[in-house]
């Protein structure tokens, strides 16, 4: 027996003429992901991949697989050479005692499919043939039908395949199927979440974090250096752009209103990260923005935001509750990192009480105030790039 794992896509499968596309995508980032362990290579059949596992760390292998965006679920299989049923049947029975052996009172049923026509036994009969071979040479298994513990599905194709689990991935869509976006990470909760989530949906995603260094720390850079490393493990490289906002904020501090601090220091946060996507082929930004999260997300404060840039602003946890955040935060394990006290540049020159409902034309009275486009040049000149990706480590 061979070991194999089934890889199942999803929404792909609709694709129609672009399937072999994303299929070609979604084989060659699994490829990728993999590629430290060992050279792989998916094999197609009919709508699902199978990959050769044997004599790999299984779980270490589906851990890794599983990352990759375009999966919906994946299985551990064995794998054997089609022979007649009474092989079929002591193959399946091994591969039970393997699985339940000691395990006392289980239920289980036999699922067959028979994708090879050419089999001389129907799927029912299969099945039926196999659950009582099981049974009987086992003795703490029963039969359920309806609610068994365990199933075992022995399909029938190029080989026989036979496997119980069905381990979930998180779907999604193949990533750079859906062109290339600037994601604003801070150290915050919300923003490795929203990048996640457009790189679930094919957006292969770039980064930018503002600083204010020496106001904030060089240990707050790292903290978000780790997260864009998080981030790198569905998302492969990431190009992180790392800037000084400090020239423009103390600037903003001498010469604007107090309590419009947050706003316009967001406005140029947008306008530069719009540069630099530009500059990067990038077709949008990305941002962890909230409705009524806090002072500067309101309505009127996220308008006023929107309007400093012309390409769009996707904002994937707008309606989302912080609890709900938070737990997709654990499940991608950038919860613990997010956490971590250090210093923020937005909090380097927090107004006491900050504009909650601020109107363009006001804040765009203030901005005359300042040379805005030199300072976004000066900001643009002194900007650190840095390659994020997982073999770092
Ligand atoms: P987060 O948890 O993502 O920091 P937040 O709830 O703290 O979000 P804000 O601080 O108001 O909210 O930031 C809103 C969004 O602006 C962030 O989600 C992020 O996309 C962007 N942003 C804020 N600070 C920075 C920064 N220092 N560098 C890059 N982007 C930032
Ligand atoms: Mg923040």
């Amino acid at each position: 027996m061979n070991k194999v794992l089934i890889i199942r896509y999803g929404e792909i499968i609709l694709k129609g003429l672009n399937r072999p596309y994303f299929e070609k995508k979604l084989a060659k980032h699994i490829e990728a992901n993999l590629r430290d362990l060992g050279t792989f290579k998916v094999r197609k059949s009919n709508a699902v991949f199978f990959l050769d596992i044997d004599g790999y760390d299984e779980k270490e292998v589906i851990e890794r697989v599983k990352k990759v965006f375009g999966i919906v679920s994946v299985s551990p299989t064995y794998a054997f050479k089609v022979g007649d049923i009474e092989d079929i049947c002591n193959e399946a029975l091994k591969y039970t005692k393997e699985k339940i052996g000691g395990d006392k009172d289980i239920t289980f049923k036999v699922e067959s499919r028979r994708s090879d026509k050419r089999y001389p036994l129907k799927s029912p009969e299969i099945a039926r043939l196999v659950g009582g071979y099981i049974l009987n040479n086992m003795e703490n298994v029963k039969v359920d039908v309806h609610n068994p513990d365990v199933v075992i599905h022995v399909d029938i194709r190029d080989q026989v395949y036979i496997y119980s689990e069905k381990i979930k991935g998180y779907g999604g869509l193949p990533l750079g199927t859906n062109g290339k976006a600037m994601l604003l990470l801070s150290g915050g909760i919300d923003s490795p979440v929203a990048g996640w989530m457009m790189a679930k949906r094919g957006v292969e995603i770039e980064a930018i974090h503002y600083h204010s260094y020496p106001f904030t720390s060089e240990r707050a850079k790292e903290k978000v250096i780790d997260l864009a490393r998080k981030l790198s493990t569905y998302c492969g490289k990431i190009k992180l752009h790392c800037v000084n906002l400090l020239p423009i904020q103390k600037e903003i501090n001498e010469k604007c209103p107090e309590e419009e601090m947050t706003i316009l220091s967001r406005r140029f946060m947008m306008k530069i990260a719009e540069k630099l996507a530009v500059k990067e082929s990038c077709n949008a930004l990305i941002t962890g923005e909230n409705i009524g999260q806090v002072a500067s997300q309101t309505i009127q404060g996220l308008t006023v935001t929107n309007a400093s840039v012309d390409i769009p602003v996707f904002r994937p946890l707008i309606a989302f509750d912080k609890i709900d955040i938070m737990d997709i935060a654990r499940k991608i394990d950038t919860y613990e990192t997010s956490i971590l006290p250090y210093e923020d540049c937005c909090t380097v020159f927090l107004p006491k009480r900050p504009v909650t409902k601020p109107k363009v034309d006001r804040i765009l009275i203030s901005e005359q105030r300042l040379d805005v486009d030199q300072l976004i040049e000066k900001a643009v000149e002194t900007v650190e790039v840095i390659e994020i990706s997982v073999e770092e480590e």
